[in-house]
């Protein structure tokens, strides 16, 4: 049988995929051989309640009763309005435009899109090149592909097809529990200057991923470089986005990662936990500011931009019963827990391969000095019924908040004992 089915970030050749998932619940994923494994990594972050939280569950199927789909344009429905609404609500002060899209990537070439017909419509063609961060990871497709690490990202071998954009480093170190400083605050906030004194007249947006900066090699950051950051975009007149596709609804322990700076960007785009995990969806969020660059008359002004799934009635539905439970079942303080045993269990990792050991929110890190040593941990917590997918030179869990306690120890247990070896 040829492999008809292509699987993500995989040399093919001699794949052999075995792990079979029949079905998942809470923090368990059931294999075909009746295995069961505790999810460590939440399915890429997103699965951030647990797998068929019968809340959720219920919220597609009310909808699913009414109709799973139709288009936004020329239609309007409850769904895609009032999760807009709870948004709003719940977005950092002054961010009140919300543009649904289908996932992650996409939701941040909207606001890649967005920022430059923002000053296109100000009469400023010229500003269509944008300032992003070394380590940063903002998505698979070709735009936002040109803002991820140009040396060592994923997206290096694409260099000469995508877009040039500008790069500074990013404070290395000190934004969470653990680790040491590598690129210390001033100087980075001096780069960051520097920067936007030579490059602000054709820049239309700095772009980062606050306070973690996730599959770009999980560098964590201080809020004062957010705050820093945003007064410097004001002092030059450059547009603010803020990618919380990762550290959006909760993960870095406050609901969005700029609250902890008390800042707010431009844009600000939100999926992965958006909608907990049950459907694609993006959301792509504006000031009065941006937003008001788009109105007019006619199509000349407007945001030229819609989806087939925008706005998807399903996962609309989801995605607004996902943000009530972080009420309903306290998920605030579920998360400060989890952080409080990374802090304490991931402080007792050690080993020669050890780098350092790093923890924000419900975000555990372990780095290694070579990606070799963590070659077989995979197949060594799968052995000790957990699942992990390390990545480069990382090791990590970002559990589903509803994580027990003992099964959070188990998982730095099997962490500690693959590092003792
Ligand atoms: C995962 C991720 C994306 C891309 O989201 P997709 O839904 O996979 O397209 C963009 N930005 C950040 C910060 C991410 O972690």
């Amino acid at each position: 049988m040829p492999q008809t089915l292509w699987y993500p970030y995989a040399q093919m050749r001699g794949l052999d995929v075995q792990d079979d998932v029949v079905s998942a619940h809470g923090t368990r994923l059931r294999l075909s051989d009746g295995r069961e494994l505790i999810d460590a990594i939440a399915s890429w972050w997103c699965v951030i309640h647990g797998y068929a939280h019968p809340v959720l569950d219920a919220a597609v199927a009310a909808q699913t009763a009414n109709f799973a789909h139709v288009m936004l344009g020329g239609l309007t429905h409850a769904p895609a309005r009032e999760l807009a609404d709870a948004l709003v609500a719940v977005a950092p002060p002054g961010l009140s435009h919300v543009f649904f899209a289908d996932s992650g990537s996409v939701g941040m070439e909207v606001a890649m899109k967005m920022a430059v017909q923002f000053w296109r419509n100000h009469g400023e063609a010229g500003r269509h090149t944008f300032l992003a961060l070394r380590h940063a990871y903002h998505g698979d497709t070709t735009g936002v592909m040109s803002l991820g690490d140009p040396l060592d990202g994923m997206h290096h071998r694409f260099g000469d097809y995508l877009p040039k954009q500008i790069f500074v480093r990013p404070p290395e170190g000190a934004g969470g529990h653990q680790g040491a400083i590598r690129y210390p605050l001033d100087a980075a906030v001096a780069e960051l200057r520097a920067a936007l004194v030579s490059h602000h007249g054709h820049l239309a947006a700095f772009v980062c991923e606050p306070r973690l900066q996730a599959a770009g090699g999980f560098n964590l950051y201080p809020a004062a470089y957010l705050r820093a950051a945003r007064e410097l975009c004001d002092e030059f007149g450059v547009l603010m986005i803020c990618d919380e596709v990762a550290t959006g609804f909760g993960r870095t322990g406050t609901l969005f990662a700029c609250e902890s700076a008390g800042i707010t960007p431009d844009i600000m785009v939100l999926a992965k936990g958006l909608s907990a995990g049950y459907l694609g969806l993006s959301a792509t969020l504006a000031t009065d500011k941006v937003y008001a660059a788009f109105l007019g008359e006619g199509d000349s002004q407007a945001f030229l931009h819609g989806p087939t799934f925008m706005g998807n009635a399903l996962a609309c539905a989801v995605a607004k019963a996902s943000l009530a439970l972080f009420q309903q079942e306290k998920t605030l303080d579920k998360i400060a827990a989890i952080e409080r045993v990374l802090c304490e269990e991931l402080t007792t990792v050690r080993g020669s391969a050890v780098v350092e050991t790093r923890v924000l929110g419900a975000c555990g890190v372990v780095e290694v000095r070579d990606r070799a040593q963590l070659a077989g941990l995979q197949a060594f917590a799968k052995d000790r019924r957990v699942w992990l997918r390390p990545f480069d030179r990382v090791a990590y869990t970002m559990p589903a908040y509803i994580m027990a306690e003992p099964d959070l120890r188990l998982i730095c247990g099997v962490l500690r004992d693959w590092f003792a070896r």
